[in-house]
Order: structure tokens, then C-alpha cells, then sequence
């Protein structure tokens, strides 16, 4: 059987000088996770026509949609608060049409941080634009090392019982990592809440007609190494990659 190719959307990088040298990047965890779950990894590029980006897609058994900077609001019909950050109007495009090519031809899509938000923005839902200001008695969404990718809890979750997700991390309380202020708002067409924190914040969703899409607000890829049932997510949708 050969190995599973999954692609991972990368993300512009802004510390090009001089700009004209610009570069795409990817987080080396996802990649160290994707080959941990048993797939072989490939990176997406940002920026790429839609032909091509079709192209690259059907040559894909699986989707990783990776973390990065806020979705603009005009991709979910509200005005900008003000408190965006690193937005990127070329990138939410790639990355909404890779998640809707993703949900309409149910190729397995494992959505992370960003990526959870991309998938309900790509199947019609909005998005929370800054938990601090926005969400009333939320707590800390932040890892608490600041500037660390940091592998540790920073708060608790419920995982549906009956879920893909509990399938894969088990039902009820997981303790993730967490570095985000933003969150799903109102839920996207076909898809269902699978996570919760102790806030209400939507933590994880899945379509649950879909051979495996499954999204998570936290960070897997940085604790895949070291904690086995995180590492079961990359498992999960590389096996779901090679019965596709
Ligand atoms: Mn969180």
C-alpha cells in the first residue's frame, strides 16, 4: 500500500528583508505529526491560482488546514471590529476553497486552530472576532508561555460522547493547549459541535456525513510527539487517507 500523501496549507512569511524575497512557511510540528500518524507530508502553497490549486488537490488523500492569523470578516458577511489580526484576504481564499473542495468530495480534512474557523467560515458560519473583548467570563484562550509553542494545557474541553473526535481522544474532559482569540460563532451547515471549553468556546466540530472531517480549536501537532492519544488525530486521518 503506498503512503497517504496529506498536504498542509502554509502560511506567508513576513519576516522576508527585503520583501521582494518572500517566503511560505509551514510550522515543522505538522509535518513531524504527519509523518508520526503514518502519511507523507506536502505543503500547500498560499498563493496559487485556482487551476492549480485544483490540481494539487487531486493529488491529495488527506488535508491538514493549519494554524495562522484571523480569516477576514468579508468571507462571513460581518463588519471588522478592529481587533483582527494578521489577516490575509489571498490565503483565506486558497484555504476556503481547499475546505469546500474538501466537504463536497469528502476527502479527510483534519482542521487545526485556524483551520476549525476556515471550515465553518467555508461551510457558511462566523466567527467570534476577539474572545477577550467579545465573550464574557472566557478564560484564558492563551498559552500561558507566551511566545513558546507551548506543548502543555492551558484549559479543559468536553468531548462529545458518540463523536469522531471522542472516537479518536476519548469522551468528556481533555486537556489541550490553547492559542487563539478567536472562535467559531454561529455553527456552519453541516457540521456539529464536538468540544467545548468550561467557557461555551467551541473547541472542536466535525461533518458528521463526511468519512472523517474533524476540526480542533487547540494545537495537536506540538503535543503529537509525546502524548500518544493526541497523536491518534494524525493517526486517524491517515488511515482515513488510505481507504479514501
Ligand atoms: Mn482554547
Amino acid at each position: 500500500m503506498s503512503l497517504p500523501v496529506i498536504g498542509i496549507t502554509g502560511r506567508p512569511d513576513r519576516s522576508a528583508r527585503p520583501p521582494s524575497l518572500s517566503l511560505f512557511a509551514i510550522g515543522q510540528p505538522y509535518v513531524r505529526a504527519v509523518e508520526l500518524g503514518g502519511g507523507a507530508p506536502v505543503v500547500v502553497p498560499p498563493y496559487v491560482e485556482e487551476t492549480r490549486l485544483r490540481a494539487i488537490f487531486e493529488h491529495l488523500d488527506g488535508l491538514i488546514l493549519s494554524g495562522g492569523g484571523d480569516i477576514s470578516p468579508v468571507f462571513y458577511g460581518e463588519e471588522n471590529d478592529g481587533l483582527l489580526w494578521l489577516v490575509d484576504e489571498r490565503r483565506d481564499r486558497t484555504e476556503i476553497l481547499l475546505a469546500r473542495w474538501a466537504l463536497a468530495d469528502k476527502l479527510p480534512l483534519l482542521a487545526i486552530c485556524r483551520g476549525i474557523q476556515v471550515l465553518n467560515v467555508a461551510a457558511g458560519g462566523t466567527l467570534v472576532q476577539d474572545i477577550p473583548t467579545q465573550v464574557t467570563n472566557a478564560v484564558s484562550h492563551s498559552s500561558p508561555v507566551a511566545g513558546r509553542p507551548v506543548p502543555k494545557v492551558a484549559h479543559t474541553v468536553e468531548v462529545t460522547a458518540g463523536s469522531r473526535l471522542a472516537a479518536l481522544v476519548g469522551a468528556g474532559e481533555l486537556d489541550v493547549n490553547s492559542a487563539h482569540h478567536q472562535a467559531v460563532k454561529t455553527v456552519g451547515a453541516g457540521l456539529s459541535t464536538t468540544a467545548r471549553a468550561t467557557d461555551g468556546i467551541i473547541e472542536g466540530m466535525e461533518a458528521p456525513d463526511h468519512p472523517f472531517c474533524v476540526g480542533v480549536q487547540w494545537h495537536p501537532e506540538v503535543m503529537a510527539e509525546s502524548y500518544p492519544e493526541v497523536r491518534r488525530l494524525f493517526e486517524g486521518l491517515v488511515e482515513a487517507a488510505q481507504s479514501k
